[in-house]
């Protein structure tokens, strides 16, 4: 038996036009399932008996199992879930004004060791599935109904471009107009800088976003905050950035985690502004969302002088303030704590 949610619609198409049954019957599957959120073949009442005995018999319908939920005073809710294999995976809505934001994850674990990140501290497991992907946004659509989730982020546990088809077979599945059909400016992958994806990524034009973690403005600190800095250095990285912003605007965002003593002062700005210079890209300011392997965040007011100081350079940003402090919110907390907790 197969998990059908690991098809895309061309895929699912393919494999049922292979038994002799006609094109439609595939868009037909893809609106129960993603569009009407139906998961027993039974019910799929348009499609002939003898596919959906097909269906049946050769398919099934995965679903995540929520270990846990909590809700910050903020408003941002964290969700546990359980995987077959009895790992464990987050994901983390952030609702502000209009919008519900979900990050989701992409790999149990990572493999890349950003030393201020927890969901890099124990290696990378293993991938997560289309199926597990589009599952949480799934499994979190229905938790929070009626509300609506209006923005996917990839930044929950792991790289995303490190699981590249997966995440594109995600990607497929969640624009898909039979289904899910959901906007794709409002859908943006996050990554610490791989660059041959990145250019991969470019290539394919999806028109989804991109947002590359920075953290520092020079190879030193930034090597030195995250490994992957090594292999590929900050200028290559902005040639990256810059081929995929190329005629997209606003296509491209910077991270950019505000770490006391380490890259948040007025000198470290100018450096920022300086990398940036004359490029069309926007910047996220965010003060590290608490204290972990000895890093802390500065103080309010060095994290305004900071962005002040890059808005008086001429470089778009904002500076956000961490979500969900009061319940592990960052990435990959509630999972170590869990896991922890159960070893
Ligand atoms: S910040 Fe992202 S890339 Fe770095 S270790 Fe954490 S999950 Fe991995």
């Amino acid at each position: 038996m197969k998990d059908i949610k690991n098809y895309t619609l061309e895929e699912l198409t393919e494999a049922l036009k292979d038994k002799g049954f006609p094109k439609f019957s595939g868009q037909q599957t893809f609106n129960w399932l993603y569009k009407k959120k139906v998961e027993a073949f039974t019910q799929m009442s348009d499609i002939s008996r003898e596919c959906r005995e097909f269906l049946k018999k050769n398919f099934y319908v995965s679903g995540l199992k929520l270990l846990k939920k909590e809700v910050s005073c903020d408003g941002t809710e964290k969700f546990l879930f359980g995987l077959d294999d009895k790992n464990t995976i987050e994901s983390v809505l952030i609702p502000k004004k209009n919008r519900n934001t979900l990050c989701i994850s992409t790999q149990v674990g990572c493999k890349f060791k950003c030393a201020f990140c927890a969901s890099g501290r124990d290696g990378l497991i293993r991938n997560l599935l289309a199926s597990e992907v589009v599952g949480q946004y799934l499994g979190v659509s229905k938790l929070i109904t009626p509300r609506k989730i209006t923005n996917i982020v990839f930044m929950g546990i792991g790289e995303p471009l490190d699981n590249f088809s997966n995440i594109l077979k995600t990607i497929e599945i969640l624009i898909e107009s039979k289904g899910i059909y959901f906007t794709k400016k409002r859908i943006c992958i996050s990554t610490c800088g791989l660059i041959p994806q990145i250019n991969k990524l470019s290539d394919l034009n999806l028109g989804v976003m991109l947002s590359v973690s920075l953290h520092a403005a020079n190879d030193e600190t930034r090597s030195r905050l995250m490994p992957i800095n090594k292999k590929y250095s900050l200028k290559d990285l902005m040639k990256a950035a810059r081929d995929f912003s190329r005629g997209r605007r606003h296509a491209v965002t910077f991270e950019y985690a505000l770490i006391e003593g380490l890259n948040s002062s007025l000198r470290d700005a100018a450096e920022l502004a300086k990398l940036l210079r004359g490029m069309p890209f926007k910047v996220n300011l965010i003060p590290l969302n608490c204290s972990f392997a000895g890093f802390s965040p500065p103080k309010p007011e060095e994290a305004n002088a900071f962005k002040d100081e890059l808005i008086r350079r001429h470089i778009f940003c904002t500076l956000r303030q961490p979500r969900g402090q009061d319940i592990d919110a960052a990435c990959g907390q509630l999972r170590a704590k869990h896991k922890h907790k159960n070893d």
